[in-house]
């Protein structure tokens, strides 16, 4: 899940990381407000949940409250990168003397968190990884120890911070990591953390992804999510517990285990087929979370036939065939069903589809090449 700039900011405070006064608003009235309490130069920054919005013109310094009205209203109407402008940051502006780049992510390769600075912050940091990769300095962080003071004044060295600031400094990384352990963040980001004109050091940029399979016990950041920037279909996925991605292909997959999903995938495109999506409905799925399953992968217009791949084990067969019947009454699919049942009471489930006119296969390598064959309209 990733949270908006405000969001991760105000994290970061709690854990100690200065950043600007400034407060989030809806409408540019609200904006010229909240100018006027913070008295002076502010930027007005659109809140969507991309990065490279600088560059996209949404981010803009206005020099008093009436200015700060005319750019809310300006970016409250805009749309970056496809996702439409819905609430503005105004911070006081800072007077920036130079950016620094600072994130933590995961590094599965050296199954570790990974620290990476560089100098040359406020660019999009893809872009100094992919040109100047010698001018980013990655620490790796043991998880056990947090990281060490040495490790932040190697940090600090590296990106030829002046002494005086190494003590803010430390505090600001020691900060960082804390807000990305405890929220079970994968990605905690201050970009830029800039050195201010009158020597203060400022997080004026923040990003967070949280890692969704850790919200259960964040109920605090879970709230945090905003529907408007959502897929329809994931925010329903989400709500009957159904690991669902979409994909570009045309083959809708349910399937039942995250490894049997990849395999039914793997499957379909060996036949020549692709995958519309990856659908885990789960162990133990009843009538209600298949009916769900099947309206979500309907929903997609691109779909052209569905493949049930099904393991009965905790999952009934017969459960999961009376879902698939209860969401078919309701949506009524015009598309192909290819169905494959093993396991737990799989002779009942295949009868009681059978009887609906789908087709039925044997092995799973059957059941892709009829689904392939089903989704060119053979
Ligand atoms: P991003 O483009 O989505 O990463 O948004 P940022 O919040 O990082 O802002 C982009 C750039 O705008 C920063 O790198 C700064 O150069 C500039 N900027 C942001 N806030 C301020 C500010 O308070 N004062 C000044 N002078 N520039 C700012
Ligand atoms: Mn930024």
């Amino acid at each position: 899940m990733k949270l908006h700039e405000y969001q991760s900011k105000k994290i970061f405070e709690k854990y100690g990381v200065p950043i600007p006064k400034g407060r989030v608003a809806a409408t540019a009235g609200e904006a010229r407000a909240i100018a006027d309490e913070l008295g002076g130069r502010v930027v007005i920054k659109s809140q969507v949940l991309v990065g490279g919005r600088g560059k996209a013109g949404g981010i803009r310094l206005a020099k008093d409250s009436e200015e700060a009205e005319e750019v809310a209203t300006a970016i409250l109407g805009m749309e970056i990168k496809g996702l439409p402008v819905r609430k503005v940051l105004v911070d006081e502006a800072a007077n920036i003397d130079k950016e620094i780049y600072l994130g933590i992510t995961n590094d599965r390769a050296a199954r570790k968190p990974v620290f990476m600075a560089s100098a040359a912050g406020g660019v999009e940091i893809e872009e100094v990884a992919r040109e100047t990769p010698e001018k980013i300095i990655k620490v790796h962080i043991d998880p056990l120890l947090g990281l060490r003071d040495y490790q932040a004044r190697d940090i600090a060295a590296f990106i030829d911070l002046p002494r005086d600031y190494w003590r803010e400094f430390g505090k600001i990384a020691n900060g960082l990591w804390q807000a990305y352990v405890e929220s079970d963040a994968t990605l905690a980001e201050i970009n830029p953390l800039v050195i201010t004109k009158d020597k203060r050091l400022l997080a004026v940029d923040g990003k967070m992804l949280i890692d969704d399979n850790a919200l259960f016990r964040h109920s605090d950041l879970a709230e945090m999510r905003d529907l408007d920037t959502e897929a329809p279909a994931e925010t329903e996925a989400r709500k009957y517990g159904l690991s669902y991605i979409k994909l570009d292909g045309t083959i809708g997959c349910m399937v039942n285990g995250a490894g049997l999903a990849m395999t039914s995938m793997d499957v379909i495109k060996l036949f020549g087929g692709e995958p519309a999506n990856f659908l885990d409905i789960g162990g133990g799925a009843g009538a209600d979370k298949v009916a769900a399953a099947l309206r979500i992968i309907l929903s997609d217009s691109n779909v052209k036939a569905v493949l049930f791949n099904i393991f009965g084990g905790i999952t009934r067969c017969d459960e999961v065939a009376r879902g698939v019947l209860a969401a078919m009454d309701e949506v009524k699919p015009k598309v192909p069903m290819v169905v494959r049942l093993v396991g737990t009471n799989a002779e009942e489930g295949r009868q009681l589809l059978a009887d609906a006119k789908m087709i039925t296969a044997e092995t799973l390598a059957d059941a892709a090449k009829k689904s392939v064959a089903a989704s060119k309209g053979a």
